[in-house]
């Protein structure tokens, strides 16, 4: 898990002093590049055509579920630009025709192999989904996509001022006893997050990864404080 409140702000103090090294880029990601689709595995028959359409997940011939494509990314399943910015709407009905046509309820009839074909689609595209609906998640994909990984933990480069500040609202929220003062600290968070992600939109419209990850190193704090905040919600 991402480092929680004090405990991991101490670990990023202690980076920070020790001005460790910063978070490294890993190459990969888009290797493989669209090839010709295998034949059916089923029929031997040729595969669809539009690898992008919803019904190349049958053959044409015999209609058998074909295995989940792994050079699709989420972004080509989901049928979404490759952008931090994604129609909500359009990825939900997408996600919805998606597990209408895999869904394993759907396969209790047929042979095992198509019934692990389903399990597997259903689970990739429920990932695919969560994904691409939160925008942290989302956007620390996307630079996945570009081979730059945020390594859990070394959060070195954070300027200082931002760990103060994150460090005051874990204590507004620590403090916190009334169900109002609980809500104003979940305002404070909602505006920054808001903020913030606004800011990763722009930096991925201006290409600047390095700048995206800074930020979304950032949001994952927030992301966290969000989770805390929820918990303290829930009477006890
Ligand atoms: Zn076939």
């Amino acid at each position: 898990m991402w480092p929680a409140g004090p405990e991991g702000l101490r670990r990023a103090w202690t980076a920070l002093r020790a001005g460790a090294a910063a978070g490294k880029a890993l190459s990969g990601g888009a290797a493989a590049q669209a090839q010709s689709r295998p034949p059916c595995w089923s029929c031997g028959g040729a595969a669809a055509e539009e690898a992008g359409d919803a019904h190349a997940l049958f053959c044409p011939t015999c209609r058998a579920l074909q295995p989940p494509d792994p050079a699709r990314d989420y972004f080509r399943l989901m049928d979404c630009c490759r952008s931090f910015t994604v129609d909500i709407r359009k990825l939900q009905r997408r996600y919805q025709q998606l597990q209408n046509l895999v869904h394993p309820d759907h396969f209790s009839q047929r042979s095992q192999t198509e019934r692990d074909f389903s399990e597997k689609h259903s689970t990739l595209v429920n990932e695919a989904y969560k994904t691409l609906l939160i925008p942290l998640s989302r956007g620390l994909y996307l630079l996945k996509l570009s081979g730059l990984v945020i390594p859990e933990g070394t959060d070195s480069e954070m300027d200082t001022q931002f760990l103060v500040e994150v460090m005051e609202v874990n204590e507004k929220l620590a403090e916190a006893q009334s169900e109002a003062a609980i809500e104003e600290v979940e305002t404070l968070v909602k505006d920054k997050q808001k903020k913030l992600t606004e800011d990763v939109s722009r930096a991925f419209e201006q290409d600047d990864l390095q700048k995206a990850k800074e930020l979304l190193t950032k949001m994952r704090y927030f992301s966290n404080l969000e989770e805390k905040v929820k918990i303290k919600k829930i009477p006890s």
